[in-house]
């Protein structure tokens, strides 16, 4: 079954076109990924979907029910984290998480017992009777999931869950989607961050200045760009180089370092390593490891687009 079934949808703020024509299908189980940069259009398809905004053009089916007609029913089981954390500052984790689940008719015990769970399942059982105001960012973060999946939704939306939270939130919230999904529940996710992707998503979707531009599993998507190769190289750390002359070789596309670890895309039909490696024995510096890989979704997107992905 679709869990969700878009089709043609289109989103205008006046001149911008926010969602262009946008088509795509979810399947139950699935964790869908929607990757682009700031500002293409993910909140806003998102938000269409959930009914916070108004679409200007085509349908959105969700569990097979019209959003235009069948709302309040769908929402029963529809859980959204909304990129802004939305929370009572000044009412307990715990309050926080009963609220928001009696929203969905939960009650009593039954109430009592998904509040706990929800709040052990996001790491924050020990901190229950402490305001939502004392919290960190990554805390805030993991107690609006909580919110979100108290009354066990079958699908949830989550919309950039780990932008600006430190790294063990970070870690823990991507573990706590895995595990929500293993446990039957469908998701989406949006980010901007290519690794989540690629670490979380069943299949992606690349979205650009409104437009889906293309859709599949990581693998699919690479196959999407056959022709670039990605030179992984290991040096040392501490020694400083021009990287601009490496980005002037031929075949080259682009060049980037992390830590001690250089990373150069090049076009495969031009061999680049010879003069790759002559960069590096010209600076003086260490191959400690060089490897191949094929592209990533940083690539793919830098290849569909032209442009990078953090830009
Ligand atoms: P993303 O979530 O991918 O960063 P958004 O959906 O927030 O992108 O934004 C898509 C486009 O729509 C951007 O150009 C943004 O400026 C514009 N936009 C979003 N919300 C509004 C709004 N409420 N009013 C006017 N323009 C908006
Ligand atoms: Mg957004």
């Amino acid at each position: 079954m679709n869990i969700v079934k878009i089709e043609k949808l289109v989103k205008r703020f006046d001149e911008t076109v926010a969602v262009d024509r946008v088509s795509l299908e979810i399947r139950e189980g699935e964790i869908y990924g929607l990757l682009g940069p700031n500002g293409a259009g993910k909140s806003t398809l998102i938000n269409v979907m959930c009914g916070l905004l108004k679409k200007n053009e085509g349908s959105v089916h969700i569990f097979d029910k019209n959003i235009d007609f069948s709302m309040m029913e769908i929402k029963q089981d529809l859980g959204i984290v909304p990129q802004e954390i939305a929370l009572y500052e000044d009412l307990t984790a715990k309050e926080n998480v009963k609220f928001f689940a009696s929203l969905y008719g939960l009650k009593g015990s039954v109430l009592k017992e998904k509040t706990a769970e929800a709040l052990e399942f996001v790491g924050l059982i020990d901190h229950a009777n402490k305001l939502a105001r004392t919290f960190s960012g990554g805390m805030k973060r993991r107690l609006n999931i909580a919110c979100a999946i108290a009354h066990q939704p079958k699908l949830i939306i989550m919309d950039e869950p780990t932008v600006g939270i430190d790294p063990q939130s970070r870690n823990h919230i991507l573990n706590s989607v895995k595990k929500l999904n293993q446990l039957g529940t469908t998701v989406i996710y949006t980010t901007h961050y290519m690794e989540e992707a690629e670490f979380l998503c069943s299949r992606i979707g690349i979205i650009d200045y409104g437009k889906l531009i293309a859709e599949g599993t990581n693998q699919e998507l690479q196959n999407l760009v056959t022709d670039r190769k990605t030179i992984v190289v290991k040096t040392s750390i501490g020694k400083t180089y021009d990287l601009r002359e490496l980005s002037e070789i031929k075949g080259v596309l682009d060049a980037n370092v992390k830590d001690s670890t250089v990373i150069i895309e090049t076009l495969r039909e031009t061999d680049a390593v010879g003069d790759i490696v002559r960069f590096f024995e010209k600076n003086e510096l260490p191959i400690l490891d060089i490897q191949m890989k094929n592209a990533n979704l940083e690539t793919i997107f830098l290849s569909l687009t032209g442009r990078k992905l953090r830009q």
